[in-house]
């Protein structure tokens, strides 16, 4: 048994903390002082820390936490991610906490970004970082459209149940895109006016899953007809009809606005 919950940082970050029986582990810690004072309020000591990429929103609190922290740093090899002590890459696997993780390669938005997954009894979580937003995905920065959409791919092979834990709180603005892409898609309306009232009451809408994520994110629906008809509409020069093209042109298109 574990739960998961997020600490805000910035305007708009999520650290995600796990705390299980067997100890705590925060995601992408970009700040310290939120999650020293979420472990003092709660009286929590940090286990491990794993980072999916190395921009500083997620990785500007790690010296800070560091000194204070039971167990090790995990996360991608590069040299601009201070403090790492266990370096892991694509296929790796490593247990913490009463929780086996498999590390996925996912490069586009950095080209060290890594994903990490965990299935325990049914229960299938992912830490995605900044690939896969809930509604979006995140800007292709250093890989190219080719690796995101590649590393996309990927982890809508993961289990529909599957938990989306993203780094970002980017849904409300996504979501505008996404309706704008399908018009008609009526799981998009809907999860616009759930969105609107969880932002009122101030519940993130982070964690998702793979299974609303197929229904609602144009990034993961690349091959849908109504997506690729207001694509033609707006780029009626493009005649690739691949799901890269697409995926490529839908990451271009979101960009110009
Ligand atoms: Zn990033
Ligand atoms: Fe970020």
């Amino acid at each position: 048994m574990y739960n998961i919950t997020p600490i805000s940082a910035f305007n708009d970050n999520y650290i995600w903390l796990i705390q299980s029986d067997k100890g705590n582990v925060v995601i992408d810690p970009g700040d310290a002082e939120p999650v020293i004072k979420f472990c003092e309020k709660e009286n929590i000591i940090i286990d491990h820390i794993i980072i999916t990429h190395h921009h500083y929103d997620h990785t500007g609190g790690v010296l800070g936490l560091k000194k204070n922290i039971r167990g090790q740093v995990i996360g991608p090899k590069n040299s601009n991610i201070a403090g790492i002590d266990k370096f892991v890459r694509d296929g790796d696997k490593f247990s913490i906490i009463g929780l086996s993780f498999d590390v996925l390669e996912v490069p586009g938005h950095t080209l060290d970004h890594l994903a990490f997954f965990a299935s325990s009894n049914k229960r299938n979580i992912l830490f995605c970082g900044d690939t896969i937003f809930s509604g979006g995905c995140g800007r292709v920065f250093e890989g190219t459209f080719s690796q995101m959409y590649d590393s996309i791919c990927k982890l809508m092979d993961l289990p529909k149940n599957t938990e989306i834990y993203c780094a970002h709180e980017y849904t409300y603005s996504n979501l505008k895109f996404a309706l704008e892409v399908e018009p008609n898609n009526e799981n998009i309306k809907n999860y616009i006016n759930d969105v609107e009232i969880k932002s009122k009451q101030n519940i993130p809408t982070i964690p998702t899953t793979l299974e609303s994520e197929l229904k609602i994110n144009p990034f993961l629906r690349f091959n849908k007809i109504e997506l690729r008809e207001s694509m033609q509409d707006k780029y009626p020069n493009i005649n690739d009809a691949s799901s890269e093209k697409v995926f490529e042109i839908l990451r271009q298109w979101k960009d110009s606005l």
